[in-house]
């Protein structure tokens, strides 16, 4: 109903919205910190549950008419409590960079000491990057990327016996090996700190058991639940074996520190519309055919870097374990400006990624970083990667490069790779994906698919 009223009143936003759902039908998307939300996880986040507004947690509101919010709360607690085998969840983060600001307020003092993995070796910003708060509130110091390119745990070892961190950070936005959570809690016992396992990008793999889950290694662990999950925006903070671990006072036990730590210290009213999404998410992640597309994405993404290496491009260490694939483009002549942008002229996403040693500027940049999320959900697994590798490099081979940000391609050539995009796409649909537009109402419009 709400979508035939938008039709009818706002053709210009609805218009938008349904150009959106083609576009992700007709685009190859390999963006490594996205998936596809199934309609029923985007009708959960669309519904009236909005409306609802109810500071506090499950029967300890500050409004009245919260009763169904409770249940619901309740519920996706729940279900992320069994996916993930945690002891304690919350779901209430808007994001993962709150869940993890939230949970560095709670353990570190002011000016107090953090160890993450450095940006530009693939940690995250809120890892304490000077760009965020969290490099300027807290004394940050990072640790990096061994010669072959992973990481170096003996450095890590290093950096907290010098630095002794109140918390040490294991997790990353680029990176593409397994991490080794319980190494790095041997490192932070060794120094007394607490572990924070950020999972964000990785989220569907441990749950599907295709990467070793941190949750009983880690003292606390965060996550996105959209880049992985097939969720919602928003975000998860998650205790195991250690939820009932003293806080930094020697007394208030972490999962107590981690309530209040998002409500009130935080956030005021949480999203109750995105945390049934998170319910509906949980749950559809806990099914069989989620595990599926999980193995099919690793064997993906191994097959694809595969591919990419065969084609003469370097690819960061040599491989990967997980979702992700990286490329150093400085041997090509392109930047990772260039290549991001020729590609998505043509219909492939992917996005510019900083490479180890990297001289350029973050929004140049001298590499990508692809990810087999949403191909894998497309059903496009091993055998389907070399045309999907085969694809990108024709396409970058026919950029030419005009200085670090301007390029020219034949607009023949671009039509002709265009095409072939989206014959590719049409052959191997987006889950639901005529489901998706009804969602949205495109049929109803009459508008073309
Ligand atoms: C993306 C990312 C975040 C931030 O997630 P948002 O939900 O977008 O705020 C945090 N940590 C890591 C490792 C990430 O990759």
């Amino acid at each position: 109903m709400g979508l035939a009223e938008l039709h009818r009143e706002d053709p210009e936003l609805a218009g938008l919205l349904d150009a959106e759902v083609r576009d992700q039908d007709t685009t190859l998307a390999m963006i490594a910190s996205a998936s596809i939300a199934a309609p029923s996880v985007l009708a959960a986040g669309g519904s009236a549950l909005s409306n609802v507004t109810a500071e506090g947690y499950p029967g300890a509101r500050y409004h009245p008419g919260a009763a169904n919010f409770d249940a619901v709360e309740r519920l996706a607690v729940q279900r992320a409590r069994a996916l993930f085998k945690a002891e304690y969840a919350n779901v209430q983060p808007h994001s993962c960079s709150s869940a993890n600001l939230a949970v560095l307020a709670a353990l570190v003092p002011p000016g107090g000491t953090l160890l993450g993995l450095g940006l530009d070796d693939g940690g995250h910003l809120t890892h304490g990057s000077p760009a965020s708060v969290t490099g300027r509130h807290y004394r940050a110091v990072h640790y990096g990327l061994g010669a072959d390119g992973r990481i170096d745990h003996g450095q890590v070892a290093e950096l907290a016996a010098e630095h002794r961190p109140t918390v040490l950070i294991a997790g990353a936005s680029a990176y593409p090996r397994t991490l080794d959570f319980a190494r790095f809690r041997e490192i932070a016992d060794s120094v007394g700190a607490y572990l924070l396992a950020d999972i964000s990008h990785i989220a569907g793999l441990v749950a599907a058991g295709e990467h070793p889950s941190p949750v009983d290694h880690a003292h606390i662990t965060t996550t996105s639940t959209y880049k992985q999950l097939g969720g919602p925006r928003g975000g998860l903070i998650l205790s195991g074996r250690d939820h009932r671990a003293p806080g930094p006072d020697g007394r208030t036990p972490l999962d107590r520190l981690m309530q209040r730590a998002v409500f009130p210290q935080n956030q005021g009213t949480p999203a109750p519309a995105a945390i049934a999404a998170k319910a509906r998410a949980f749950a559809l992640a806990a099914e069989p055919r989620f595990a599926r597309t999980a193995r099919l994405t690793v064997s993906g993404a191994r097959a694809l870097a595969a591919e990419l290496a065969r084609l003469g491009h370097r690819v960061l260490t040599g491989g990967t374990d997980n979702h992700m694939v990286l490329v150093d483009l400085r041997d090509s002549g392109l930047t990772g400006v260039i290549a991001e942008r020729v590609l998505e002229e043509c219909g492939i996403l992917v996005n510019r990624n900083r490479v180890p040693g990297d001289t350029r500027p973050p929004l140049v940049t001298s590499g990508i970083r692809l990810g087999c999320n949403i191909l894998a959900q497309r059903g496009m697994g091993p055998e389907h990667m070399r045309e999907c590798a085969e694809l990108t490099h024709t396409v970058l081979t026919a950029a030419t490069p005009l200085g670090e940000t301007e390029y020219r391609i034949d607009p023949h050539e671009r039509t002709r790779l265009r095409e072939r995009v989206r014959a590719l796409c049409a052959r191997h649909p987006l889950p639901h994906s005529t489901a998706r537009a009804e969602a949205h109402g495109v049929l109803r419009t009459g508008a073309t698919l």
